[in-house]
């Protein structure tokens, strides 16, 4: 069975209509195709949804999920960016855009005492240290303990199904702040291990790193897998495709990863929740 469950469209980021995405899903034989769009976000920026689609956008999926019906089963979901005191409700968002499943995602930190974001997921690392330096005084631990502060709020306030790439935000570390065996970055790992494995959560295996050379691994890599195996955390490999030809990317590789961590089932949307398939 090949699956993704988080996807672009050019209705946020990626690059191509929803149909073109389809269509090629089905050429390489996909079984389920879940389209994730960056949720509204209330302040400006080039890579969220924008409300005043959401109409034409609703209407889309369902004449796809239509119009498709035998081929590929095709989902509406959303990835959903949780910033304290900014993002709108998941249970919300999902209600009102009527979708199958919720991605749960950090890409903006919000300094503990500052309005200001940082954005910690574009591809140019000097965004990334800039904020570093700004709001955190380049202190590195601070900075990624907000991370997963902000990861673990989103965790315990609100509904979603799939936790969006777990650590990317060793993205742009790349080796020069820390080291990820420290073991303060050890323990912020088990801490959001264990609050995923309480509430239930799917951990995605993104493998967009591998295909963007951004990273050497996926987000998650295998020590964590590891990890998520002796918890019996449940499982999916998704690429995070913003172009049709991302759809499958480097899913050889994020296959290997789970083979290698002793994984053998991952879990996928059947329509009216979640099953598991072997691997
Ligand atoms: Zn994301
Ligand atoms: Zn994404």
């Amino acid at each position: 069975m090949l699956t993704n469950h988080h996807t672009h469209s050019l209705f946020s980021d990626g690059s191509s209509q929803p149909e073109d995405y389809i269509w090629e899903a089905i050429a390489k034989g996909f079984d389920i195709l879940g389209f994730t769009e960056h949720s509204p976000l209330p302040f400006e920026n080039t890579f969220s949804f924008k409300e005043n689609n959401r109409e034409e956008y609703m209407a889309l999926m369902s004449a796809l999920k239509l119009k498709y019906s035998g081929q590929i089963a095709v989902y509406s979901g959303m990835e959903a960016d949780y910033v304290p005191g900014m993002s709108e409700n998941f249970s919300k968002l999902k209600r009102d855009y009527s979708l199958d499943f919720m991605i749960g995602s950090v890409h903006l930190v919000r300094a503990n005492d500052n309005s200001e974001l940082w954005f910690t997921d574009g591809p140019d690392y000097r965004t990334y240290d800039k904020g570093l330096n700004e709001l955190f005084g380049g202190d590195i631990r601070k900075a990624v303990t907000a991370y997963f502060r902000q990861t673990h709020e989103m965790i315990e306030s609100q509904q979603f199904d799939i936790l969006g790439h777990f650590d990317k935000i060793k993205m742009h570390n790349q080796g020069r702040f820390f080291q990820e065996d420290e073991p303060w970055y050890q323990s912020l790992i088990s801490e959001t291990l264990f609050l995923v494995q309480d509430r239930d959560i799917i951990v995605e295996v993104n493998t967009r790193g591998i295909y963007k050379q951004r990273s050497d691994t996926t987000y998650p890599g295998l020590d964590i897998l590891k990890q998520i195996r002796q918890m019996h955390i449940p499982v999916m490999v998704n690429s995070d495709a913003h172009k049709t030809h991302e759809l499958d990317g480097e899913f050889e590789y994020g296959y290997s990863q789970l083979k290698a961590a002793g994984i053998d089932e991952v879990v996928y949307f059947k329509g009216n929740g979640w099953g598991f398939h072997r691997v």
